[in-house]
């Protein structure tokens, strides 16, 4: 009896220390909501591209340091940590990605972005399309609530601000900066990424392999032109590059076993400059996405194979075999982990109910933020999905549009302080339970 008296006092006392801590963050929250959404629209309206974010990145690190934050610089193009210590405990690094696309914008907001930029040299509108200025403002926001609570909790709060995600550099300089190493090592890594599908409100969990590997590969294939009215005289490259990317369709489904997700797709095809004559070569632009280091293998050896062979069957010599030049994308696999999504969907569902977690499947787009989690691979690391998708704009439109749309519309109004009340209460769950 009194063993029983004494559980459900501390269970009343769990969740009165829960709901009190909700409370703090909710009021903290709603009182600085306009000034987020502010945040949220001086950011959306001033995108810049990838390595480029200077601008960006300044106003981030300058509110870090009104925060209190300690700022560590110099982690490769514009990326930087700031740093709160409070005390012992945990270490947790939550990181945001900062730049935009080159995309022209097509939304009707008032803040849409009118602004350019160069991308090689050639000048391009740009967008935060992927929602990179909502990772930003949230993340500004948990900082501003976590140090304003430093009563609730004890540790070290590393918040890293990433350049260059959408091409895949960011994040692989970072660890390999000299000034990596002075960052507090961390025993959690976090990261939150908008989901235009998921209702706003709902948090999206994929544990174990979420998002897959990027390569990017070029491929000149190689002939002898001549007169297109004499083909008979020529080794056509057209047309051994129209049965090679024909025979790359049985990569996936003939070589990888079936429940192996995995995808090519060649995205560019120049050869040629009139229709009567055969040009000397072609090239292509291929991207492959794989879940495994066998998967990617295969796919990298099946390319050159039936590459070389198609080559050979259409007379071309082995000086005049394909060139495969894959780039240097350091984009590998977003490996969750199991027990921290335990952690952290305990967390959400304590304070906001079952219905805000949901499951999500695993997606073929790549996320450089696996380059923490491989690089430094006994650190356990997990990033959520953030629902942006307001139901009833999408019935008015009666189409979703997708990250990396020149229509793409968050809702960003709701999503940003749910987002903040969300992971801040994780983030406090964490240092607390440990
Ligand atoms: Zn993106
Ligand atoms: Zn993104």
């Amino acid at each position: 009896m009194r063993f029983i008296l004494l559980f459900s006092f501390s269970i009343t006392a769990f969740f009165s220390n829960a709901q009190r801590q909700s409370n703090l963050i909710d009021k903290l929250v709603n009182e600085n909501t306009t000034t987020f959404f502010d945040t949220y629209k001086q950011l959306h309206s001033t995108p810049e591209l990838s390595t480029k974010e200077i601008n960006t990145a300044a106003f981030l690190k300058n509110t870090m340091k009104n925060y209190g934050f300690e700022i560590i610089d110099s982690l490769g193009f514009h990326s930087f940590a700031a740093v709160l210590k409070n005390g012992k405990g945990p270490t947790i690094l939550y990181r945001t990605d900062m730049d935009g696309l080159p995309i022209k914008e097509e939304t009707s907001l008032s803040f849409a972005s009118k602004v350019k930029g160069k991308k090689d040299n050639v000048e391009v509108d740009v967008m935060h399309a992927c929602g990179h200025d909502i990772h930003m403002t949230s993340w500004l926001g948990i900082a501003k609530i976590l140090s304003n609570l430093k009563n609730e909790w004890k540790g070290t709060l590393v918040m890293l601000a990433q350049s260059a995600e959408e091409t895949g550099q960011g994040a692989i300089k970072v660890v390999n900066s000299a000034n990596f190493n002075t960052i507090p090592k961390a025993n959690y890594q976090l990261a939150i990424h908008d989901h235009a599908e998921l209702k706003t409100g709902e948090f999206g969990f994929c544990d174990e392999y979420a998002m897959a590997a990027v390569d990017m590969m070029n491929i000149t294939i190689y002939g002898k032109g001549g007169h297109g009215a004499a083909p008979h005289n020529t080794i056509d490259p057209i047309v051994i590059s129209a049965e090679f990317i024909n025979a790359l369709q049985t990569i996936v489904s003939r070589n990888l076993p079936p429940i192996e997700p995995a995808v090519i797709t060649v995205g560019a095809i120049n050869g040629g400059t009139v229709g009567n004559a055969i040009p000397d070569q072609v090239n292509l632009k291929l991207t492959i996405r794989s879940f495994s280091k066998t998967s990617r293998e295969l796919i990298l050896k099946r390319i050159k194979e039936i590459g070389d062979n198609l080559a050979l069957s259409a007379g071309l010599g082995n000086d005049n075999l394909p060139k495969y030049q894959l780039l240097d994308v350091n984009v590998p696999v977003v490996y969750n982990n199991i027990a921290l999504g335990n952690k952290i969907r305990s967390s959400i569902k304590n304070h906001f109910g079952d219905t805000t977690v949901v499951n999500v499947k695993p997606v073929m787009i790549g996320e450089d933020f696996g380059v923490y989690g491989q690089s430094l691979s006994n650190i356990p690391s997990y990033i959520i999905w953030a629902g942006t998708l307001n139901k009833s704009l999408q019935n008015q439109q009666n189409t979703v549009y997708s990250l990396h749309s020149s229509h793409f519309q968050p809702d960003a109004e709701v999503a940003i302080p749910q987002t903040i009340k969300v992971m801040s209460n994780c983030l406090i769950d964490l240092f607390k339970n440990n």
